[in-house]
């Protein structure tokens, strides 16, 4: 049997919750959030000693929400007592979030396809068939770990695949990539008393303002901890281009031919692919990996009602990836499409999301400068 909702969001991550609770404010029922696993799993699976980067502060009320809320007048620093939240805590908040707002969520319900004829939405999981007139496509990117380049990348364990470092044996690691989840997994290493060297294709002095294309304070400060211990190097400006295993160990090597010997498992912090790759063919595609969107609502620029939300929403500089910058865009993809169906808006919720800084539509605004 075939059911309908006017709108589906796929993924109960922060993305999927966030919009799901801006419709169920505006009084629209006709929505439905497929989860394939659990409400907010990817922060299930976060390694355990990992924690927000971006700090949690009650400072709503005064135009400052809470940066990893999803909708106004909440706070997980509020709800958890904490400025870094661990993954279980994050989903917890979105359990939270939509026992409160009543969300209807499926979980455990995977689309495995999409397809879209005339103005209808087919969307498939393993025992059901649903259409909609919108897709909102909001599966992050956690669960889809990437490495491209490296000969023999099967050898090594990725980030997104650590239950716990302390779970490792002691050893010496080679940690692959010095981004936020190549410098936490070396800093949590050495915290547990392992030798690490970290692989990076930049220099971990590069001064770059937004957060999105450079460690935040809170790795920084980490940082400096674990090179004060001794037991964290770097091999700054290289690539790693092959990893070899053979008698219960690793060779490593570099893209100047240097190799580096190892015992522990190399640990690819390689980044992770857009979840909207599980449906590449609705979507084009720049080169920076990213689909390509509509300024005005992050909507495919050739599958017209389908809407992406999360951190892999990038149009030139303005990259999304944080939660505090992808909310500002759930208000907008709404207002459009509502406009588009001749719906009215209730305002007063739209300038709610407004006062909290959550409704970005000029993106002229999103250069991301500092003057001192
Ligand atoms: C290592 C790492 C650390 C990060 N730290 C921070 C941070 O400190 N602060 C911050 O703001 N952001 C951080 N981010 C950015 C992060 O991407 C977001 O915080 C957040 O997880 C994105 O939310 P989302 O809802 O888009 O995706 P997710 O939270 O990944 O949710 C996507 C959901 O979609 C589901 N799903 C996937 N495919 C399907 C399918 N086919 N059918 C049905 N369901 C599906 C998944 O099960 C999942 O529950 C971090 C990202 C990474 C990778």
């Amino acid at each position: 049997m075939v059911q309908h909702k006017k709108i589906i969001i796929v993924g109960a991550g922060p993305a999927g919750i966030g919009l799901g609770i801006l419709l169920k404010k505006l009084g629209f029922t006709s929505y439905l959030i497929l989860e394939g696993d659990e409400i907010g799993s990817s922060f299930r699976r976060w390694p355990r000693e990992m924690r927000f980067i971006t700090p949690s502060f009650t400072g709503q009320g005064f135009g400052a929400l809470d940066l990893n809320a999803v909708t106004p007048h909440t706070s997980p620093a509020f709800t958890f007592r904490k400025e870094h939240l661990n993954g279980d805590d994050y989903a917890d908040y979105l359990e939270l979030l939509t026992e409160h707002f009543e969300l209807t969520v499926k979980e455990h319900t995977r689309v495995t396809a999409v397809s879209k004829k005339e103005h209808l939405f087919t969307v498939e999981t393993e025992s059901e068939r649903w259409t909609c007139e919108a897709l909102f496509w909001a599966t992050g990117e956690f669960q889809f770990p990437q490495v491209t380049g490296i000969e023999g990348a099967h050898h090594g364990l990725h980030v997104g695949q650590v239950d716990a470092y302390e779970a490792l044996a002691k050893d010496h690691y080679v940690v692959i990539g010095g981004g936020e989840s190549g410098a936490d997994a070396a800093f949590h290493l050495a915290r547990y008393g392992n030798q690490v060297t970290v692989v990076t294709e930049k220099s971990m002095k590069d001064k770059v303002v937004d957060p999105s294309l450079t460690l935040s304070p809170y790795t920084y400060e980490r940082m400096e901890v674990a090179m004060q211990s001794g037991r964290v190097s770097f091999k700054e400006n290289r690539k790693v281009t092959k990893i070899e295993h053979h008698h219960g160990g690793y060779d490593i090597e570099l893209d100047n031919g240097e190799v580096i010997q190892t015992t522990g498992k190399p640990i690819l912090a390689t980044g992770f692919a857009s979840g909207a790759r599980q449906i590449a063919s609705l979507f084009e595609w720049q080169e920076n990996g990213k689909p390509l969107l509509t300024e005005e609502a992050d909507e495919s620029t050739i599958t017209e009602g389908l809407f992406l939300t999360g951190p892999s929403v990038q149009h030139r500089s303005a990259v999304f990836c944080f939660i505090y910058k992808f909310r500002a865009r759930y208000a907008a993809i709404v207002k459009q499409l509502f406009r588009r169906w001749g719906y009215d808006l209730k305002e007063e919720v739209i300038a709610e999301y407004e006062d909290n800084q959550m409704l970005l539509e000029d993106l002229a605004c999103c250069e991301v400068n500092c003057e001192c």
